[in-house]
């Protein structure tokens, strides 16, 4: 048998040969320290044009405050998992406005949003189920499916065609369909309102993750499904993260009664693993204070987006059809989308390269993110520098 450096010496190899090597950047400060929008990387200054922070919160005075005010009280760890002793009163109290911001009857928090897909799907899938995916969903949904052991059958992006036909060629006796809501490296939102009287008609459970949506689409930030005008009775499993708009960490699960407490008995990603930090709880209470307060923010983005569709258009530049703060420019062999990224990096700005696997061949791309916290220059050094790219 070959040791162990050797074998993995030769993959690491071909991954570097196919340019799809990839390695991280070392961020070192925050230059303004209200946003962090602006950052020390790799010891040069760069505008962040690639995170999800799309409120601009991560760095929000009283989401800060709250923070170190919560730690002073309740220590750093929550010691044990929330079945034991790590289910403090920030951790409820942020369950319970969870479930007010997105009018459920209740919310389970959970550490990721990785963990609560694994949770939704796996604990309701099971071996016998049959569970559909829409080819772009992003990865965590894909696991949950190869986890939970189940039949897994993926239909064309974005298609309730193709899942109408997959539901009705396979006969099955519960089934799982799960999609983004807003797709993460596209920025599209998927025709949910179609999908989900696809499920209805067949008795199929919708499972949406909304990761991208919350806190950022819709007419009071209530995510996709505000957008398209859909309940509980449509979408029964809602996913949210807490990592993107709101600025801190974690997710939740928003459903019934039941569908929570059946989690509470079942979920092992819920179960299994230690708590998320009681402060990073009441960060986020805090933060979900300021999402819902700050309606500006949310126009701040939609100003922005108009923007930069409006200057990428006048480029020539190849857009995916995204109304969301995702604006992904498509340049195909994953070589190109590093030389753009190089050459964005010289003029001070940060857009990594998305490459396969993360996204399909042959569509390797910029995905650019925009934040509440960029101003007008940021973006017009943005289009600036891709009239570079475009020339
Ligand atoms: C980021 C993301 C996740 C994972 O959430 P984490 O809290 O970062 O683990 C899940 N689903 C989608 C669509 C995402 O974009």
């Amino acid at each position: 048998m070959a040791a162990l450096t050797e074998t993995l010496g030769a993959a690491l190899e071909e991954i570097r040969a196919a340019d799809l090597y990839r390695s991280r950047r070392v961020v070192e400060s925050f230059l303004e320290a209200d946003t962090g929008i602006e950052v020390l990387v790799d010891g040069k200054r760069r505008v962040n044009f690639c995170g999800n922070d799309y409120l601009g919160l991560s760095h929000h005075p009283e989401v800060r405050a709250a923070f170190i005010a919560a730690a002073a009280q309740f220590g750093v760890g929550s010691g044990a998992s929330h079945l034991v002793t790590g289910h403090s009163r920030e951790h409820h109290a942020l369950e319970e406005e969870l479930a007010a911001f997105v009018g459920r009857p209740r919310a389970l928090l959970l550490s990721t949003g990785y963990m609560a897909n694994l949770a939704a799907i796996a604990t309701l899938a099971g071996r016998n189920a049959l569970v559909a995916e829409d080819r772009l969903n992003h990865a965590s949904l894909l696991d949950a499916a190869f986890l939970s052991g189940a039949t897994l059958k993926r239909y064309a992006h974005a298609s309730p065609d193709a899942l109408i036909h997959l539901l009705e060629e396979q006969p099955f006796e519960r089934a799982i369909v799960a999609t983004d809501g807003v797709f993460s490296m596209d920025g599209d939102i998927a025709p949910l309102a179609a999908i989900a009287a696809a499920c209805r008609a067949r008795g199929a459970w919708l499972v949406v993750d909304d990761a991208h949506g919350m806190g950022v689409v819709g007419a009071t930030g209530r995510g996709s499904l505000e957008a398209t005008h859909l309940g509980i009775d449509d979408v029964p499993v809602l996913v949210g993260t807490l990592g993107k708009a709101f600025g801190t960490f974690g997710a939740f699960i928003a459903g019934s009664e039941e569908l929570v407490e059946f989690l509470i008995q079942k979920a092992r990603s819920y179960i299994y693993t230690t708590a998320l930090p009681p402060a990073v709880a009441a960060a986020t209470r805090a933060a979900l204070r300021v999402a819902t307060a700050d309606n500006w923010r949310r126009d701040r983005l939609r100003a922005l987006i108009a923007r930069f569709r409006a200057g990428a258009a006048e480029l020539g530049l190849a857009l995916t059809d995204s109304g969301t703060p995702i604006q992904a420019v498509i340049l195909g062999e994953p070589r190109l989308a590093l030389a753009a990224s190089a050459t964005l990096a010289t003029q001070g700005l940060w857009v990594a390269a998305i490459r396969p696997p993360t996204v399909p061949p042959g569509t390797s791309r910029l995905r650019i993110t925009l934040s509440a916290a960029h101003t007008d220059d940021h973006l017009e050094r943005l289009l600036g520098a891709l009239a570079m790219l475009a020339t």
